[in-house]
């Protein structure tokens, strides 16, 4: 059963906390008890049934035929390989890989499962069309887009800060072929994207006309507790291939460093350390858009502060939404306080913990923040020295460690997970490499490719050719006036 962070919703079932997607009024969906799940019984067993598993402990009001079919996504043609998450090794460190999805970044590993926890959610509710409504930083967007692509009963609007996205990025999105599928740019940033797409949620008005056309809401996003879940799973499978690898003894423990943005991603490895996993030490990297660095410096969640666009795009965020969740557990599950909280933030654009949540945040995680020249760098030398190709996303988490390392002295075997496949972000990974900037972004694709040996992702080839989507573009408060328009609402 799920409850709110915010003390308004206990109860719910998986299927209703994953229909709704956040909770009406305010604050996200949790789990009410955080179940022990045993890696020892998962040895042997396939990525498929490993995650099968943890959806059933999760989610026991499902069918175990929709449970199946979700899983029945991690395989060969949809991935590339019959292992979606590969654990590689860069110098003495593992990389894991979550790219090997259609759209080669790690959010394929959660959006292609969340259309069959959704459509399945949404058959006892009582409406015909469920409509999709994302924010993305770039990577989520694409992923959601394909995971929805012609899925009945859907009908998804993507909508990403015009000019905030990479070439590729972009690109991805605009050819994007489903008959359901609608892509907006904003004239704005991602935050005022997402929280233009929150206040839209959160409004009775909004519901109201949706409920009259006979259609409902829902939330691709990290918020989504449909979204999250998946992910525990690929923390699972980490840590049964360093043992098989022979990089932990069984049951010693690992460190695992996380690129962060909107803490979907590191949230569900702190979920997995909770359930059991031996993990010692979470690493939250961000880039310069470091507000969660210095969260965990001073104890004060500051969003007032410049915005930056960087060359890790996915991670340019300043409201990172699932740190509501890890508040709530550090806090000791105080729904007043988080309220309390969240209301200084959405007021004034910060807010201050208490002391002992501070110190509980700091025991399990440690945060560090790279510039981009510390990125490009970092790129350079990863390559240079361990033939291994980072994209700038994973380089922020690579670097990250680095320093990690030389303050604590912590060498135990740690783990970089890789959001990206560098294709994605070609330019810039190219120019970290040679120092030189590639033609155009497009050259780059086939420059890197001929450089390292590493081949372009299926989803990333050919994005020159298919046919874009005209534009479409509004202001963030104009994004209510676009779903009128497009919905007839
Ligand atoms: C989304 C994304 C991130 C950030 O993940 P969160 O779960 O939002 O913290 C990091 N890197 C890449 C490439 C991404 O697409």
């Amino acid at each position: 059963m799920y409850e709110s962070t915010r003390g308004n919703a206990s109860g719910y079932t998986g299927k209703r906390a994953i229909a709704l997607g956040m909770v009406p009024g305010g604050g996200l969906f949790v789990p009410m008890e955080i179940p022990r799940f045993d890696w020892e019984e998962l040895k042997g067993k396939t990525y498929r049934e490993l995650a099968l598993r943890l959806l059933r402990l999760f989610l026991p009001d499902f069918e175990s035929e929709v449970l199946d079919r979700a899983v029945g996504v991690y395989r060969k043609g949809v991935f590339d390989n019959m292992n979606p998450a590969p654990l590689k090794e860069a110098g003495a460190d593992g990389v894991l890989e979550l790219w090997h999805g259609p759209t080669a970044a790690f959010k394929d590993m959660a959006l292609q499962v969340l259309p069959h926890l959704l459509t399945a959610s949404l058959s006892d509710e009582p409406h015909r069309e469920v409509l999709i409504l994302t924010a993305t930083s770039g990577d989520t967007g694409k992923a959601a887009l394909e995971g929805f692509c012609n899925v009945d009963g859907t009908q998804i609007v993507v909508f990403y800060p015009h000019g905030g996205v990479s070439a590729v990025q972009e690109r991805q999105m605009t050819t994007t072929e489903g008959q359901n599928a609608h892509v907006i740019a904003v004239e704005g940033n991602f935050d005022e994207c997402q929280t233009a797409v929150k206040k839209i949620f959160s409004s009775d008005s909004m519901r109201r006309r949706l409920q009259e056309k006979n259609m409902t809401f829902s939330s691709a996003n990290s918020i989504n507790w449909g979204r999250l879940l998946p992910q525990i799973a690929y923390y699972y499978w980490a840590y049964l291939q360093a043992v098989e690898q022979g990089k932990v003894k069984p049951g010693e423990t690992l460190n695992v460093v996380v690129p962060t943005g909107n803490f979907g991603n590191i949230l569900a490895g702190y979920y997995a350390k909770e359930m059991g996993l031996p993990i010692a030490r979470l690493i939250c990297a961000s880039n310069k858009n470091k507000v969660l660095t210095d969260f965990f410096a001073t104890g004060v969640y500051d969003s007032q502060r410049p915005f930056y666009l960087t060359i890790s795009p996915s991670m340019d965020i300043l409201i990172s939404s699932n740190f509501e969740r890890f508040l709530y557990e550090m806090s000791g599950r105080d729904a007043e306080k988080i309220q309390a909280w969240y209301n200084d933030l959405a007021t004034k654009g910060v807010f201050q913990v208490d002391a002992q949540t501070l110190e509980r945040s700091r025991d399990i995680m440690y945060a560090g923040w790279a510039d981009e020249d510390e990125v490009l760098k970092e790129i350079q030398e990863r390559y240079a020295q361990q033939g291994y190709v980072f994209d700038p996303h994973t380089a922020v988490a690579a670097k990250v460690y680095g320093d990690y390392r030389r303050k604590t002295g912590d060498f135990r075997y740690t783990i970089i997970v890789s959001t990206a496949s560098p294709f994605k972000f070609a330019g810039n990974v190219y120019r970290g490499i040679t120092g030189k900037a590639p033609e155009d972004e497009w050259e780059a694709l086939e420059e890197l490719s001929r450089l390292t040996g590493w081949e372009i992702p299926r989803g990333l080839r050919g994005l020159t050719t298919r046919s874009e989507r005209p534009l479409t573009l509004c202001r963030p408060e104009e994004i209510g006036s676009v779903l009128a328009r497009l919905f007839g609402l």
